[in-house]
C-alpha cells in the first residue's frame, strides 16, 4: 500500500483525490486547512488543522508512514507549500506540487497587475467607484481605508474582520457561469474587477465578464512557486504517481 499525503483545499485536489480513490494499492489522505466551515465532497481519508510548521508535518508524515507528498493547495497557499518542499527535502519523500496555470491575458482584456492587495488597492482611487472583489474573507484589510469606494465583496466564507465601511457582501462558492457574473455587473453598476490570479475555470466567468464590458481588472500576481517538481494537471500528477512507484 502506498500512502499518499493530498494537501488540499482546491478543485483541483477533489479531482486528484477522486481518480486515487479508485486506484487500488494505494492510500489517501487528504488534508484541509480548516478555514472552511463546509469544505464539500470529498474521497479517502480526510484529515483537518495545520501540522504546527515545517516539524509537525515531518512528525506527521513519519507518524502516518506516509510514502508520497502531493501539495494541491491552492497557488496563493505559499506558506503551507514552502512548508511541504521544505518537508520534503529534510525527509527525502518524494513530493510534487500541482499547481493549476495561471489565466493568460486575451484581447480586450484590461488587465492592471498589483504584486499584493496592498498594491491593489493603492491602484484603486482614481480608477474605479464600484469595485467586485474576490480576493477572500482574510485577505480585505488593505482595502478596509478606501473610504470612498463602494465594493462588492464575494467570498466563500462570511467575512470578519477589517474591511472597506461602503460595501455589499455576498457568499457564494464556485464554479460560477459568465452569464450570471454579467447580470451582477450590471445590476450593480461595477466599473472595475479586483481579483487574485488564481487562475481555474471555477471563477474565471469574472474574467471574461470583465472582458466582455471592458472593466478593469487588478489582477494580483501569485507568490513564487515553491521548490520542487510542478506539474499543472491531475492526469501528470497521476503519471507522475505511477512514476514514482515503479
Ligand atoms: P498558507 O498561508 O500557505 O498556510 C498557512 C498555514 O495553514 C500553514 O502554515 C499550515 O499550518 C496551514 N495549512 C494551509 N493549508 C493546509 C492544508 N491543506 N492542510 C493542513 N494545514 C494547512 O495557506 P492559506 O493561504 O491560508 O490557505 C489555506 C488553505 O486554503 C490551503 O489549503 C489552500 O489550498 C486553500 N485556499 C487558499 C486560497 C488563498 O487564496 N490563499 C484560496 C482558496 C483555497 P501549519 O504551519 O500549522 O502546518
Amino acid at each position: 500500500m502506498i500512502r499518499v499525503l493530498l494537501l488540499g483545499g482546491t478543485a483541483e485536489a477533489g479531482d486528484l483525490a477522486r481518480a486515487l480513490d479508485a486506484w487500488p494499492g494505494y492510500h489517501l489522505i487528504t488534508s484541509l486547512a480548516g478555514r472552511t466551515t463546509r469544505p464539500g465532497e470529498h474521497h479517502g481519508e480526510l484529515r483537518s488543522g495545520g501540522f504546527g510548521g515545517v516539524d509537525g508535518l515531518a512528525s506527521y508524515l513519519r507518524e502516518q508512514a506516509i510514502d508520497v507528498l502531493i501539495d494541491a493547495t491552492h497557488p496563493f497557499a505559499a506558506q503551507i507549500s514552502r512548508h511541504a518542499a521544505e518537508t520534503a527535502a529534510r525527509t527525502g519523500i518524494p513530493h510534487l506540487r500541482l499547481l493549476r496555470p495561471a489565466w493568460t491575458k486575451r484581447p480586450g482584456d484590461r488587465w492592471i497587475d498589483a504584486i499584493d492587495c496592498a498594491d491593489a488597492a493603492a491602484k484603486l482611487p482614481g480608477l474605479a467607484s464600484r469595485v467586485f472583489l474576490t480576493t477572500g474573507h482574510r485577505d480585505l484589510d488593505a482595502f478596509a481605508p478606501l473610504d470612498h469606494i463602494w465594493f462588492l465583496i464575494r467570498t466563500i466564507e462570511p467575512v470578519a474582520g477589517p474591511r472597506p465601511r461602503l460595501c455589499c457582501r455576498l457568499t457564494a462558492r464556485g464554479p460560477f457561469a459568465e452569464a450570471d457574473e454579467l447580470t451582477l455587473f450590471q445590476e450593480y453598476s461595477i466599473d472595475a474587477v479586483v481579483t487574485k490570479a488564481s487562475g481555474g475555470e471555477a471563477t474565471y466567468a469574472k474574467i471574461a465578464a470583465a472582458r466582455r464590458l471592458g472593466l478593469p481588472v487588478i489582477m494580483i500576481q501569485r507568490p513564487p512557486p515553491s521548490p520542487g517538481p510542478i506539474v499543472q494537471t491531475t492526469d501528470d500528477a497521476l503519471t507522475w504517481l505511477r512514476q514514482v512507484r515503479a
